[in-house]
């Protein structure tokens, strides 16, 4: 059975958070192979305020350059409207073999909101969730929304809910990172320096094409 993750956002930018989850997921769920999937047009963001998605792209590509697992798809580009994630589990789930595991990265807060999102009950027909932490965002425990959002789940393991004839969510085991992709936009503008928070090749892209306040 092949491995494969899947990692939505809006990444603006990619930041290091992101690939530290990357590597963790990777690590302890053996994927294959991960996708960074950036949202064309993110439901529950303001999209003007949203850097135009190739670039967003572009910066993605230069994060992941060094480690060939990971992958960046364009497939929330190629549809208009909204980038509602139950097409893109489809998506996938049509143009891969059947004997392929899906596994979905998503951070504790905006597994927090998921009952907001289009058809959220029936996401875990597509993917197992995988959830990851963010104490910076005093968010609720993976538990308890686990609890309200998803009651028929129960818990399997440490860190671990199933349900019958259903994919399972975990709760991945990693340090917190406390970067967000607010904290670079606000410190660049502030116009402090943000090359610790991202990945390699990304703050002189965002120098050159002037994008974020960057200068
Ligand atoms: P913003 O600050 O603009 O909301 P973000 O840092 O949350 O951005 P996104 O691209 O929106 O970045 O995040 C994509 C996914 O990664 C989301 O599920 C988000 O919760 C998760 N995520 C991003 N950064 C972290 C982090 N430091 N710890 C845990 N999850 C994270």
């Amino acid at each position: 059975m092949k491995k494969t993750g899947l990692f939505g956002g809006t990444f603006d930018p990619v930041h290091n958070g992101h690939l530290a989850i990357g590597r963790a997921a990777l690590r302890q769920l053996a994927l294959d192979v991960l996708y960074f999937i950036p949202a064309a047009s993110p439901p529950h963001k303001d999209e003007r305020r949203i850097t135009p998605f190739p670039h967003r792209v572009a910066m993605l590509r230069l994060a992941v350059a060094g480690e060939p697992r990971f992958v960046v798809s364009e497939v929330e580009g190629l549809r208009s409207g909204p980038s509602y994630t139950i097409d893109t589990l489809a998506h996938f789930r049509r143009s891969r073999e059947r004997e392929t595991e899906f596994f979905f990265l998503i951070g504790l807060d905006a597994f927090a909101e998921i009952t907001t999102w289009k058809r959220y009950g029936e996401l875990l027909h597509s993917a197992s969730f995988v959830v990851i932490n963010r104490p910076s965002h005093g968010c609720q425990s993976v538990a308890s929304v686990v609890a309200g959002s998803f009651p028929d789940y129960e818990a399997e393991a440490e860190g671990v809910w199933k349900k019958e004839g259903s994919n399972r969510i975990y709760s991945l085991a990693m340090a917190p990172s406390p970067v967000s992709s607010s904290m670079v936009r606000q410190r660049l503008g502030r116009g402090e320096a943000v090359d610790d928070l991202l990945p390699p090749g990304v703050p002189a892209y965002l120098r050159q094409h002037r994008l974020l306040g960057a200068a």
